[in-house]
């Protein structure tokens, strides 16, 4: 029977990540979909993408309307509280017969919840998190078997005691290098010390991002350690295009030769694309993998943590005048949705790795 979870009081500005992470509960542990009552385009996307690549069936829709999904819902409904009634003895009660629609909150619960809920429950009357009560609830619902959930997705991980290993099986191996094989591979082209220690610091700053945002860390590592691998023909703006055509020949995830492709500033544009003599092609970053490692070699200077007035100036002064909007663009679109801002990540990650 289907099992929905209604996200109540998300505020885009800060509770992007708890309701990130719900909603991968609420899919890792047996619901079918999650319904959020306010509008984020954003964590639609990056649920989506974790469902496109890991499996689903899991459906996410934002901008609900909490008042009309409660009285409109044909089943039961249960609200998720720290003042309900205990856990175990309520989930007795509930019949599985009929679609199951679980309501977490993120501060304050209307009233008006605890009344049309037909089960308020306590997972423990102590407070904690919303993520945690789902979890331990979806999983008591399902009697302990959430975990065994199947998913039909391209990406699996094979368990392994250390390391991640991950396979897509739609080619039946491994299509992401390890970051062994990408240290390598710099190597085998003869990469300059200069340039794989620059790109070990931007992987490190690009790794941190990824897991805030909840892009795809493995392929990010490896975006990052490669981006710049064209600079063992040339340190020209041609690098970008070039070391796209080395992972292509070395047969990389064509993921990854796109980060290489379009990891210039924050990208250039057509008319760039053919002042600069490149070949036909996008070299504007699409994916959040693609803006994630083009933003974080913009952010780090050689090895250091650059200040985005300073990066913008210095675009301004060689004539960029276009590349400077877009590198600002960028820095605005992901520095909103990283808690505490980009140059306070930049400074503790690059600080962190110095000392
Ligand atoms: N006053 C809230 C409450 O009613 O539980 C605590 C707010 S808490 C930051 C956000 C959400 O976490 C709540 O809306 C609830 O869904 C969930 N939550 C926190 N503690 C819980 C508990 N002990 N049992 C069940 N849900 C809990």
């Amino acid at each position: 029977m289907s099992v929905v979870v209604l996200r109540m009081g998300h505020r885009p500005e800060r509770d992007k990540r708890v309701t990130t992470h719900a909603a991968l509960v609420a899919r890792a542990f047996g619901a079918d979909g999650m319904l959020l009552s306010s509008e984020d385009k954003s964590i639609e996307n990056t649920v989506n993408d974790v469902t496109e690549r890991f499996g689903g069936p899991f459906f996410i829709e934002t901008d609900v309307s909490w008042r009309k999904t409660l009285t409109e819902w044909k089943g039961v409904v249960v609200h998720l509280t720290m003042y309900g009634m205990p856990l175990d003895d309520t989930m007795k009660k509930i019949t599985r017969e009929v679609p199951l629609l679980v309501v977490i909150g993120a501060e304050k619960v209307p009233r008006e919840v605890y009344e049309r809920a037909d089960h308020n429950i306590a997972v423990g009357n102590q407070p904690h998190s919303e993520i945690a009560a789902l979890a331990m609830f979806l999983d008591r619902y399902q009697n302990g078997k959430a975990l065994e959930r199947k998913f039909d997705g391209a990406m699996r991980i094979i368990p392994s005691e250390r390391g991640k290993e991950m396979v897509d099986v739609r080619e039946g191996s491994s299509t992401i290098p390890s970051r062994k094989r990408c240290l390598a591979l710099l190597r085998e082209r003869k990469c300059p010390d200069n340039v794989i220690a620059h790109a070990e610091v931007v992987e490190h700053l690009a790794i941190a991002m990824a897991e805030r945002l909840g892009a795809n860390v493995n392929l990010v590592s490896a975006g990052a350690l490669l981006h710049d691998i064209g600079r063992s023909k040339t340190h020209g703006p041609g690098h970008a295009p070039m070391g796209a055509k080395i992972a292509k020949k070395e047969g990389l995830d064509p993921r990854i030769v796109r980060i290489i492709e379009r990891h210039l500033g924050a990208g250039v544009d057509e008319e760039d694309r053919q002042q600069l003599g490149f070949p036909p092609g996008i070299y504007m970053p699409e994916t959040l993998e693609e803006k994630i490692v083009a933003h974080a070699d913009s952010l780090i200077d050689d090895r250091r943590c650059g200040e985005l007035d300073a990066i913008v100036k210095r675009l301004e002064s060689l004539g960029y005048e276009k590349a400077a909007r877009r590198v600002e663009a960028l820095h605005m679109e992901l520095n909103k949705m990283i808690e505490g801002g980009l140059d306070t990540l930049c400074r503790k990650i690059i600080g962190e790795q110095s000392s």
